[in-house]
């Protein structure tokens, strides 16, 4: 998964003459470049992890990596369980520090997070969440612990359930602790951009499967199949 970024110097300078480059994702979500006019350019992407992972799970999808699709639609739903818990967290005015103290003690064990995402869920909404069924869960754990490979199907269905998990606890995340989920965002970003020179440093938004930001409720409909497809003839263009 390539991202095109356009140089904010260029940017500054003339808007109808903005240089750009393509880049591979990166974790830091920081993207330090020469642009071709020579600037020294900074962009963050405001994209969070889990935003990102669904997004290179689609296009394993499309490279015919399948067992990859899978692993990283896993990793996006692991991260949106993060996210979910430091928003609601921060809407209830947890200082940062003390939010990534506590994460640390489950950081290295996803079970604990759902966990922790499960508990939060049901002390905010009084009712227990929807998450991935338990034979989804065991077609997971197969894919990552024992080597099962998956069919094109196979990965589109577990990739659906994944969007149909996190897309209502996103939309219903949004609704119920908006300040939570601006700040986490906030930080997200703010973290990204540290050591960022004052100069030449921008921000940039890619148009991702799950998108927190997207404020039409249609978006958040579209099947994966329809987005896979959508990835395809954008392929076929470039
Ligand atoms: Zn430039």
């Amino acid at each position: 998964l390539k991202i095109r970024v356009s140089c904010p110097k260029c940017m500054n300078e003339n808007i109808r003459d903005v240089s750009f480059v393509h880049v591979s994702i990166r974790d830091d979500g920081t993207y330090e470049f020469v642009c071709p006019k020579g600037h020294n350019a900074f962009v963050t992407l405001q994209e969070q992890r889990f935003e990102v992972l669904f997004d290179i799970g689609a296009h394993a999808i499309v490279d015919g990596y399948y067992r990859e699709a899978v692993s990283s639609f896993a990793a996006s739903l692991e991260r949106f369980f993060e996210f979910y818990v430091r928003a609601t967290l921060a809407e209830n005015a947890i200082p940062d520090s003390i939010v990534d103290g506590s994460w640390r003690l489950v950081r290295k064990q996803s079970e604990r997070q759902l966990g922790a995402f499960i508990f939060i869920y049901t002390l905010i909404n009084r009712r227990t969440p929807k998450i991935l069924s338990e034979q989804r869960v065991a077609f997971r754990n197969g894919v990552i612990h024992e080597g099962k490979i998956p069919t094109y199907d196979d990965a589109i269905d577990f990739g659906q359930s994944v969007l149909d998990v996190v897309r209502p606890l996103l939309l219903e995340a949004k609704q119920k602790f908006p300040k939570g989920v601006e700040t986490t965002v906030i930080a997200h970003i703010r973290k990204a951009s540290e050591g960022a020179p004052p100069l030449g440093r921008g921000g940039m938004t890619i148009p991702t499967i799950i998108k927190l930001n997207a404020g039409e409720a249609s978006y958040h409909d579209t099947p994966l199949k329809d987005h896979i497809s959508r990835i395809e003839r954008s392929r076929h263009v470039r």
